[in-house]
């Protein structure tokens, strides 16, 4: 027989779990479906379990400057394994809290795949169920080369299962998850070559950041390769890997290679078609701003949607469209303006707003750049001493912010309340205006000349 809701969500996600508690908050009968754990790529293979490494490897950053501030401290060594374990416990955690809350708000779970039976009916497990509105809300998997040899690489989602720390490793690609895996690998140990196929890391951000980053890894003694296109990859006799690229150099004897150069929308077990759907060229569910498909029915948020692929963003899409649909808000949509992001490097980088290339296509010469290059305190006393790099962009007589990008120490914490300024309209004077923390590298961006 077959179950009858007011929305049946396929996806337990970032996107999919924001959307379906926010629709049972208010009174909605909802049935979720994954196929997999609770909590999606964030929270089982994403942001969470990268971040416990990225502290791990910010660990061992501040430990080498310990010396410099009178400890005599030895560190005898890094435990992959037990890092590991104690990562996967807390997932483990926090897989069951997802399971909780849904329960709490009584949305039902079913764990299996949904596949499109018709535009208002799912199948599970054979079981059919049906819904006046189905969110699809089924995420990317990490993307693989159409090469020879493809297979003897792995990808982020394989990083996470690693049980040992690999000695010498190349990572592809220049992206998001190329440089945070990269920076983890180095500061735990690894040794390091970052290939990136075109001539800069980072190329969707200022170049101040990209290229202050390039800078700070090589020097660091990640080895960067840029232009770097690779045609194959062969195990060689040692049980290694070896690296042949399009300009016949040959790279040789990395113990591990990893993939990351993209994701791919997840629509592999939908059967979209029985639901009247398309997908865009490059996978992706086509939405409009409300998060409308093109069937009046269905919508779809978070990383299928191929717009800002990050979870608070999934989030925040999903509840809105929760609002709209269950909550009588008929003007809730999210606003994908001036998102702010940050990359989990080593040292990490904030940026919202548009970077210098974007500012000046869209406002010709109509803008001020002010920046600034600077010892943080933490440094200091330090011999090696880190440089953070601030730059904001403005527009127009009243020299509105349009663009704020850092690269530095605490960079990631600082971000989020300047984000909330700037959404709001905020300009120079403004910043300006606004007393300093001292002594902070925050303080900097308040004191810009
Ligand atoms: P997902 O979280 O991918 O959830 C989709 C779910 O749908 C999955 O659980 C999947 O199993 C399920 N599913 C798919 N098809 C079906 C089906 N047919 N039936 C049932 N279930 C199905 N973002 C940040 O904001 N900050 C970060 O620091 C960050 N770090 C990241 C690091 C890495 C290594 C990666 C890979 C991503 C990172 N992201 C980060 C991105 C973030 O994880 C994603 O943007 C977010 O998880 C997207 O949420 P979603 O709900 O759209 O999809
Ligand atoms: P990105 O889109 O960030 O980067 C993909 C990279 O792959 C690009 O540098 C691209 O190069 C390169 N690339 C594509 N195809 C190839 C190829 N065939 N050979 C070599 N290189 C190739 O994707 P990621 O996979 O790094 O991350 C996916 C998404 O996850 C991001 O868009 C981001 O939204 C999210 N994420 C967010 C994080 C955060 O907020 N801190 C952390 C990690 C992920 P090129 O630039 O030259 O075209």
């Amino acid at each position: 027989m077959k179950k009858h809701y007011d929305l049946i969500v396929i996806g337990g996600g970032s996107g999919g779990i924001a959307t379906a508690n926010r629709a049972a908050s208010y009174g909605a009968s909802c049935l979720l479906a994954e196929q997999d754990k609770l909590g999606g790529t964030c929270v089982n293979v994403g942001c969470i379990p990268k971040k416990v490494m990225w502290h791990a490897a910010h660990h061992a950053a501040n430990f080498s400057k310990a010396r410099e501030y009178g400890f005599d401290a030895r560190i005898k060594g890094f435990d992959w394994q037990r890092l590991k374990i104690a990562r996967d416990q807390y997932i483990k955690r926090l897989n069951g809290l997802y399971g909780e809350n849904l329960n709490r708000n009584k949305v039902e779970v079913k764990t299996g795949i949904a596949q499109f039976v018709d535009s208002h009916t799912l199948s599970i497990n054979q079981n059919r169920y049906s819904a006046d509105k189905i969110l699809i809300a089924t995420g990317a998997y990490p993307s693989l080369p159409d090469l020879p040899g493809a297979e003897l690489g792995i990808t982020s989602d394989d990083f996470f299962a690693l049980e040992q720390q690999p000695k010498r490793v190349a990572v592809v690609g220049s992206g998001h998850i190329a440089v945070e895996l990269a920076g983890v690998y180095h500061a735990l140990g690894s040794k390091v070559h970052l290939l990136a196929r075109k001539d800069r890391i980072l190329k969707e951000f200022d170049t101040t950041l990209s290229k202050t980053l390039a800078d700070y890894y090589q020097r660091d003694g990640i080895e960067i390769r840029f232009n770097t296109q690779i045609s194959a990859l062969t195990k060689n006799s040692n049980g290694r890997v070896d690296i042949e690229c399009e300009d016949s150099a040959q790279l040789s004897d990395f113990e591990q290679i990893l993939w990351a150069i993209g994701r791919t929308p997840n629509t592999r077990n939908l059967n979209l078609q029985a639901a009247g759907l398309q997908t865009d060229a490059k996978g992706f569910i086509t939405t409009d701003d409300w998060q409308n498909t093109y069937v009046p029915h269905i919508f779809a948020v978070g990383d299928i949607c191929g717009r800002a692929l990050l979870t608070p963003v999934a989030i925040a899409a999903g509840r809105r469209l929760a609002d709209r649909l269950f909550g009588n808000q008929s003007d809730s949509k999210l606003d994908y303006n001036d998102i702010p992001t940050v990359i989990f490097s080593h040292p990490p980088i904030g940026t919202v707003g548009l970077s210098e290339k974007q500012a000046r296509a869209r406002f010709a010469d109509n803008l001020e750049i002010f920046q600034s290059q600077f010892t943080p305190m933490t440094q200091a006393l330090c011999e090696d001493k880190q440089q953070t790099v601030m730059k904001l962009i403005t527009t127009g007589k009243e020299q509105r912010i349009i663009g704020c990008h850092v690269i530095g120490e605490s960079a990631d914490e600082m971000l989020q309340g300047f984000a909330v300024a700037i959404k709001m309209g905020a300009t120079k004077a403004d910043f300006d205006n606004t007393v300093a923390i001292h002594p902070t590298n925050a303080e900097e961006l308040v004191t810009l000349k």
